[in-house]
């Protein structure tokens, strides 16, 4: 494997991916947010087999088809499990060492910004797992991502992407929610992470209900289906350009 660790980029959670990758095992990776206290993500969790994987992300699994980008890929688990059924898979990713571990497991990965408009492929299904509109970051950016979303995709392609509503956090007993309309949407939290003594920047990222996402998608050329709905407020769409 190449030894990206003298990369210049604070990258916690590729750091953590390449401990895992090397040594099965990784210390704690820490996840700040002002909206919560600190949380930790568990790093094995990102080398989920497709057995270990909640249902919601076997179904897009089994519905990918033809030539697939895997965006925000992490470790490559869901192009590997891809690669398994068969099927075509290309990763992106921000973070080089994830990168270098996704190459270093057979995946054909490449560390490519979603949003680089130099990045100008073309695929029949793009898939977005894990919170896939995280990478969206704030509803302000929404019209960009789905301009990049129609650039990506062929003729007839499709994107496959999950979320959750964050409603729980906000609700009361009684089933009413304590949202203050003047704020932000409430999906939109402030994120930081930390593995061992690298610390990130801060970045948004978007957690969208369903029928945000749906609204969005029409007034953005896209036509959002729900495919199935998890046990926790989470749910799978497919895109398709209208
Ligand atoms: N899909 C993986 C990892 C999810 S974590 C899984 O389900 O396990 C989100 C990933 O998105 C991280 O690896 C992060 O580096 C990547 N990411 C964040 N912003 C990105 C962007 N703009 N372009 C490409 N990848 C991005």
């Amino acid at each position: 494997m190449d030894n990206p660790t003298l990369s210049a980029i604070a990258d916690p959670m590729g750091a953590a991916i390449y401990d895992y990758h090397k040594n099965g095992c990784a210390a704690t990776l820490v996840v700040r947010s002002s909206m919560f206290d600190d949380d930790e993500i568990p790093v094995a969790d990102l080398f989920r087999d497709f057995s270990q994987m909640p249902p919601l992300e076997r179904t897009a699994l089994q519905m990918a088809g033809g030539r697939i980008l895997d965006v925000g890929a992490g470790s490559g688990c869901h192009s590997l499990a891809l690669k398994n059924m068969g099927k075509e898979a290309q990763a992106i990713d921000i973070s080089p060492l994830s990168v270098a571990v996704m190459k270093d497991r057979g995946v054909d990965a490449s560390q490519v910004n979603f949003y680089d408009p130099d990045f100008s492929e073309r695929y029949d299904t793009v898939l977005m797992l894990m919170n896939g509109t995280g990478i969206i970051g704030t509803l302000d950016n929404i019209g960009e991502f789905f301009a990049r979303l129609k650039d990506l995709l062929k003729p007839g392609g499709c994107v496959l992407i999950d979320s959750s509503d964050l409603r729980y956090l906000f609700e009361e007993e009684d089933g009413s929610l304590m949202i203050d309309l003047a704020d932000d949407y409430y999906g939109q939290l402030d994120y930081q992470m930390q593995y061992k003594d690298v610390v990130g920047e801060p970045f948004d990222w978007l957690y969208l209900d369903f029928n945000t996402l749906a609204y969005y998608a029409e007034e953005n050329g896209f036509k959002a289906e729900l495919v199935a709905e998890g046990e926790h407020y989470d749910y799978l769409a497919r895109l398709i350009p209208a």
